[in-house]
């Protein structure tokens, strides 16, 4: 069986959030869409479901914000560490000129799926479930579309240009012949959930022992926790056994100790792989990568998304219009790898100075633990949690929607 072939201005490998965002944005300016998801539905392992204050505004701009914000979430506006016994806040998000001044904490297959049945409103938008992206088509050294499996046989997208947003292990780069640079991290974190009990903690906290850091972020009836481990120790604590595990998140966290026989077995402990890289080169002619599949992201300040969906932005403002008019050149695609490569970069390098200087020396550490200076001084100044807030929150260079949505005809209003 063959599918028939679907020709299309632009097709987006991977329905995450960089690719869900940019094809409701491109559909919503008139550009014909297509994006290919592997899955058969959204619902995956934790990977994230912090939608920042700069997402948030995203959404308002689209003119969704309400809608979305009726979908059940928590709100976080306080990022508080604690170090032994001191409780240190370190980022609030009460003074951030955004109108949501809070994270929302929201499952990512409700973010994921609230703007698959916006962009479906579109005429011009074609979201493909369980196809998954295998091969590019060229011709003449240029991209023009790509292969793809699904249950009803292999589909050929012809398109003038193919996105890569399916995330860190992206096909469409590896296939592009486009190499990361790695930058190194020195942990992996292992997830996993917890219930939340009646008399629990309320604040979503990240608590540092020697050799260890652990976040438990508050999901109304379920801590989702990260454990924070040095890099490649992973076996290691597996060896040890499980309750060697369960007791070391008790010890750390002790109010998790009449539940943490809930993680039954290791297929409960979800491993991270922590990864920190980038593209020296984000696009070819005729394909841009975005998103994870451009950039991995440290898990330091939970921003991989944001700048996702940031990526996201800024490639429909200015990729839009020379698509409507099939005019798309080289020239459009490293304008977006120019816009959004120093946030990229900055964000990063600040990403990596956490890992090297805080994160580290709390996992290389064996004896008591003083509160990092940074931490101290957050804590003692309350001014100075505006910055920590303003970056995790907002970020390096914040996008706003520059797409007009199109008329009825199709033709941008
Ligand atoms: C365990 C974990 C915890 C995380 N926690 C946070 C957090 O708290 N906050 C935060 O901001 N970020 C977090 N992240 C990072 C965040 O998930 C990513 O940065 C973000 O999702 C990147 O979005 P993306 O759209 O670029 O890629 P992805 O979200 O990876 O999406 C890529 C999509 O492409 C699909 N795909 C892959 N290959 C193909 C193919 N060949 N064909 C078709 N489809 C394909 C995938 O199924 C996926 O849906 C976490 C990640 C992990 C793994």
């Amino acid at each position: 069986m063959t599918e028939s072939p679907i020709e299309v201005r632009c097709a987006i490998a991977g329905g995450g959030p960089a690719g869900m965002m940019l094809g409701l944005l491109l559909a919503r300016a008139g550009v014909d869409v297509v994006v290919l998801e592997k899955h058969a539905d959204f619902l995956r392992d934790f990977r994230g479901d912090t939608i920042h204050p700069s997402t948030l505004e995203l959404v308002h701009e689209l003119g969704l914000l309400d809608e979305f914000l009726r979908l059940p979430h928590q709100e976080v506006r306080v990022l508080n560490a604690q170090v032994g016994e001191f409780k240190l806040p370190f980022a609030d998000f009460s003074r951030l000129p955004t109108r949501c001044k809070f994270i929302a904490i929201m499952p990512q297959w409700d973010f994921l799926n609230f703007l698959a049945e916006r962009a479906a409103r579109y005429p011009g938008f074609r979201l493909r479930m369980r196809a998954e992206v295998t091969e590019l088509i060229e011709d003449a050294g240029r991209v023009v579309g790509l292969r793809a499996r699904t249950p009803d046989g292999p589909l050929e997208v012809r398109a003038d240009l193919v996105i890569g947003a399916d995330g860190r292990g992206s096909v469409v780069r590896d296939r592009a012949g486009l190499h990361v640079t790695e930058l190194g991290a020195p942990m992996d974190v292992l997830w996993f959930r917890l219930s939340h009990r009646p008399g629990d903690p309320e604040e979503t906290t990240g608590r540092f022992d020697p050799g260890r850091i652990f976040v438990m972020i508050n999901r109304g009836e379920h801590w989702q926790c990260g454990f924070v481990v040095p890099k490649g120790s992973t076996d290691e604590i597996h060896r040890r056994g499980l309750s060697a595990f369960q007791a070391e998140v008790a010890r750390i966290a002790p109010f998790t100790a009449d539940r943490v026989g809930e993680l039954a077995d290791w297929e409960a402990v979800k491993l991270l792989t922590v990864r920190v890289d980038r593209l020296p080169r984000w696009y070819r002619p005729g394909l841009l990568c975005i998103g994870d599949a451009a950039h991995a992201m440290s898990p330091v300040g939970g921003i991989g998304i944001n700048l996702a969906v940031q990526d996201a932005v800024a490639a429909a403002n200015l990729l839009a219009a020379p698509l409507r008019a099939g005019e798309l050149t080289a020239d459009h695609l490293r304008r977006v790898q120019q816009r959004r490569e120093l946030p990229t970069r900055i964000t990063q390098r600040l990403q990596v100075l956490v890992q090297n200087r805080i994160i580290s020396r709390v996992l290389g550490r064996a004896g008591p633990l003083r509160p990092p200076l940074a931490l101290r001084l957050f804590a003692r100044v309350p001014a100075l949690r505006r910055i920590p807030a303003r970056l995790v929150g907002i970020g390096i260079r914040p996008e706003h929607v520059r797409t007009p949505a199109a008329g009825r005809d199709g033709e941008a209003a």
